[in-house]
């Protein structure tokens, strides 16, 4: 499996309850280097933006207002199919079908307040990312890791 980077954003909802140290564990037990991160409370604008894919559902607005509601902790994670693992760490989009040990299913609410975003391909990955990061944002990985 390939090399990778994805971004993850901890919600609002997550951060809210204190479930930031958690999340990021998770990220490093399964192997994802963190090798960026920040801590924003999203704009308006920045949230409308980054989600602008979503702009004619009919969540959109309700969806920008929590993306906005609090500050968020965004990473980069580096390793291995990072992609599809911290995918697999979050679980499924609606935290009510998400399993238990999953970050949704232990931190997230409902199907818009699920507590993290992952990119869902090495396309978007790379747009999500550079939408919030400069290169010189970015650290090399541990190789010792
Ligand atoms: P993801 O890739 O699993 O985050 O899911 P999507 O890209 O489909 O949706 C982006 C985000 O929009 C989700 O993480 C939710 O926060 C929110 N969302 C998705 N579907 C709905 C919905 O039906 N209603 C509401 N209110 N929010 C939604």
């Amino acid at each position: 499996m390939a090399t990778e980077r994805t971004l993850s954003i901890i919600k609002p909802d997550a951060v809210e309850k204190g479930a930031t140290g958690d999340i990021l564990r998770r990220f490093e037990e399964a192997g994802l280097q963190i090798i960026a991160m920040k801590k924003l409370h999203l704009s308006e604008d920045l949230a409308k933006g980054f989600y602008a894919v979503h702009k004619e559902r009919p969540f959109y607005g309700e969806l920008v207002a929590f993306m906005t509601s609090g500050p968020v902790v965004i990473s980069v994670l580096e390793g291995e199919g990072a992609i599809a693992k911290n995918r697999e760490l979050m679980g499924p989009t609606n935290s009510t079908e998400a399993p238990a040990g999953t970050i949704r299913g232990d931190h997230g609410t409902d199907i818009e307040r699920n507590a993290a975003h992952g990119s869902d391909a090495p396309e978007t990955a790379k747009v999500e990312i550079s939408y919030f990061f400069n290169a010189s944002e970015i650290v090399a990985p541990c190789e010792a890791l």
